[in-house]
């Protein structure tokens, strides 16, 4: 035993840890491991039984999908009916933390659990090179949700995946720190033309439009469609305050900038890095003990809108 590693279900990514994933995942048992977003709880999306068992650890509403992660395009095409407008934007943010909701190949290799029935799929290529080596090394498509229980705060170290799941998980691939520290952009394409961003993330609305050259569109059922996007969120079981200058004593602040806190996201308002620090700081928050939470003012340009989406929805 490493002596790193307290707990023999983290192990770390190496030769034999990667192949050990593997070979858990071609079994049909979860893993949890890295991307460049946030950790992820994965199965093997063409196995009834391995995609239930995502539902099962996470306490998921069965009729919130999973997105489904590839190693490569041309996996993808397996899966989701891609058009020039898929292959522009993989070409530009793939492989990337950029998630895209498709018309459903026929025949798709995939338990209908994952899509929740849907006639859509969403789909992503991390660039995590944990991921990709799973990805590449098993030839498996991979459900992969936030590796936490349903409604609390994303994962981003390996440590917060086994303190919320590690009952529920006998391998967790340890890659440190995500890089992004906030869930994929997921933006919807329309047969007919047309697009909608379904959820905010690293990838801001504006580098999606400079790639299909038109501006998003009014979501007509987004409510209905995308289901997970509705409820709250995120949540690190307290109450938050937003856009506070200063905290009651009885808070936890987080500061940002100028703002100091008790933790920073980011102490020269690098609105990146507040990103890849969140919920690192909202899991310091719901473990301080403060019965409340203050959050500084973020500015809501570039990744900014990603961040205050995902603290609104922690607030909500
Ligand atoms: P998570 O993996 O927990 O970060 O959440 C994945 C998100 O993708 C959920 O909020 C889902 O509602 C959304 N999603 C997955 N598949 C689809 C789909 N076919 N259509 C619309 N939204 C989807
Ligand atoms: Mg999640």
């Amino acid at each position: 035993m490493s002596g790193k590693h307290h707990n023999s279900q983290i192990r770390a990514p190496d030769a034999a840890g990667i192949a050990a994933a593997v070979n858990t995942l071609q079994g049909g048992q979860l893993v949890a491991l890295p991307t460049e977003t946030v950790y992820g709880l994965a199965a093997r999306a063409d196995c009834a039984e391995a995609v239930a068992a995502i539902y099962r650890a996470k306490g998921r509403p069965d009729f919130n999908p999973l997105i489904v992660h590839v190693g490569t395009i041309e996996h993808a095409a397996t899966i989701a009916r891609l058009d020039d407008r898929v292959r522009g934007l993989a070409d530009a943010f793939w492989p990337g933390p950029l998630t895209l909701v498709l018309p459903l190949q026929k025949e798709a290799p995939i338990s209908p659990a994952v899509t929740a029935g849907l006639s859509t799929v969403a789909i992503r290529c991390p660039s995590h090179p944990v991921m990709r080596r799973v990805l590449l090394d098993s030839a498996l498509a991979l459900a992969a949700p936030s590796a936490n229980r349903s409604g609390a705060v994303s994962p981003t170290h390996a440590a917060h995946v086994a303190a919320s799941l590690g009952d529920k998980v006998s391998l967790i691939l340890d890659g440190g720190a995500c890089a992004a520290g906030i869930e994929s952009t997921i933006v919807a394409l329309r047969e007919g033309g047309g697009w909608q961003i379904l959820r905010p993330g690293p990838i801001a609305v504006a580098q999606i439009a400079a790639i299909l050259g038109e501006d998003e569109q009014e979501a007509a059922s987004a409510g209905i469609e995308a289901p997970g996007q509705l409820a709250s969120h995120y949540s690190p079981g307290k109450p938050i305050r937003l856009n506070a200058i200063n905290a009651a004593s009885d808070e936890f602040f987080i500061g940002f900038g100028p703002v100091a806190g008790m933790v920073n996201l980011s102490t020269g308002g690098d609105l990146a890095e507040a990103a890849s620090r969140l919920y690192a700081c909202l899991h310091r928050a719901a473990a301080a003990i403060e019965p409340r939470i203050a959050v500084a003012p973020i500015p809501e340009r570039g990744i900014g809108a990603a961040i205050k989406d995902r603290l609104r929805r922690a607030a909500a």
